[in-house]
């Protein structure tokens, strides 16, 4: 029995993760499975309901789950500047409290004509991007004038052994291919994480086929070759910028899924947009992210290929056959949230 911790969120969030859910149930009705179900509070929701955007029971919840769903927190309710608490702090709070320390996120272009690339088909990348480490939570200071500040990028050898072996391991259950990201030409602290990926994959990944890539040209080759990466592994900042840069390959917000994973389950994972709360409420928010990223738990928390791999084989099917939320529609027809999470429902019982 596997038990999943649903955190709907604010604005999209509660429509997206309900569709998860269909799919997750349809996943456990064809292969035999028995999986539970809990909702949480998490983001606005729950300030609104507690005061704090991140219950201990949430907490308590998933650190005693198998995999955490999370849809989306945030919107303008909770947008006041002097407020004393933020949705947002309930994310990165729980990504804390949980030990995710790694980033995956999947780009797959699952329909070319929606990519702004003339010849998308097949681009099939994972990104590891390191998450709690990098400049992002080193030393920082801004001088008494005012005038000058700083921001120090700090990476140990530990830090970088462990996200180097998780993308190693995602790389040999892919096509065997790791492309470390770093500015070793510039940066003292690349030079250390170039070092340590280099020894990390000569000495414990001899089968992966193993290569480095300046950020500078990694930026220029996701546009010019993007077919031709498997798995890459980078430190936080060069990460930030290079998802958000491949995250416009496959064309919608609405098709990316993203995970954050640590050295044990649970992992939590959601789609990579926010909640929208431009369409909140309408049923017309696009929920393939957020059952793509169900999949993603299937596969990296669960350890259930062959089930991660019906719902993406579902999602692909349900596309193939021309079904499109508005997101995606053009000026065609368009499905509801509800219409599209039922349609990959039945494609998974197929
Ligand atoms: P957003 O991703 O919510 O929306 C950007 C645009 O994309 C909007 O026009 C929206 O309608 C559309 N969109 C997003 N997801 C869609 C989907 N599944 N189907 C169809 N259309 C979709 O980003 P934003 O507008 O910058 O932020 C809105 C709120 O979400 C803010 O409060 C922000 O802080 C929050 N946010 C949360 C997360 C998160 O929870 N991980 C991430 C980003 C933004």
């Amino acid at each position: 029995m596997s038990h999943f911790v649903l955190l709907p969120g604010d604005g999209i969030g509660p429509e997206v993760v309900a569709e998860a859910r269909k799919a997750l149930e349809a996943v456990a009705a064809r292969f035999g499975l028995s999986f539970t179900f809990e909702e949480q509070l998490i983001g606005g929701a729950a300030i609104d309901a507690t005061g704090d955007p991140l219950p201990m029971s949430t907490v308590e919840a998933c650190r005693a789950s198998d995999a955490v769903i999370l849809g989306a927190v945030g919107g303008p309710k909770w947008d006041d500047p002097l407020a004393k608490t933020r949705p947002e702090t309930g994310l990165l709070g729980i990504r804390a409290q949980l030990g995710l320390y790694a980033n995956l996120r999947p780009i797959q272009v699952h329909f070319p004509s929606a990519s702004p690339l003339r010849d998308a088909a097949g681009v099939d990348i994972l990104f590891v991007r390191e998450l709690t480490g990098g400049i992002y939570f080193g030393p920082s200071s801004v001088s008494d004038d005012g005038l000058v500040a700083r921001n120090e990028m700090v990476y140990s050898v530990p830090e970088i052994e462990r996200v180097v072996r998780m993308a190693g391991e995602a790389a040999r259950v892919r096509r065997g291919k790791l492309t470390s990201v770093d500015k070793a030409n510039v940066l003292e602290v690349s030079r250390l994480w170039r070092r340590t990926a280099d020894r990390v994959m000569a000495e414990e990944f001899p089968d992966v086929d193993f290569e480095v890539v300046l950020v500078d040209s990694m930026a220029m080759h996701l546009l010019s070759r993007p077919r031709d990466f498997d798995v890459v592994v980078t430190g936080n900042l060069f990460g930030d910028i290079l998802t958000d840069e491949a995250s416009m390959l496959p064309g919608s917000l609405g098709l990316l899924p993203s995970a954050s994973v640590g050295d044990d389950p649970p992992g939590l994972y959601e789609p990579v947009h926010g909640s929208a709360p431009d369409i909140a409420g309408e049923d017309l928010a696009n929920p393939l992210a957020t059952i793509l990223a169900a999949a993603m738990a299937l596969r990296y928390s669960l350890d259930l290929p062959e089930a991660a791999a019906a719902v993406d084989q579902a999602v692909d099917d349900v596309l193939a056959a021309g079904l499109r939320t508005a997101d995606i529609s053009g000026s065609g027809p368009a499905a509801s949230t509800s219409e599209m999470g039922n349609a990959v429902a039945r494609a998974i019982a197929m």
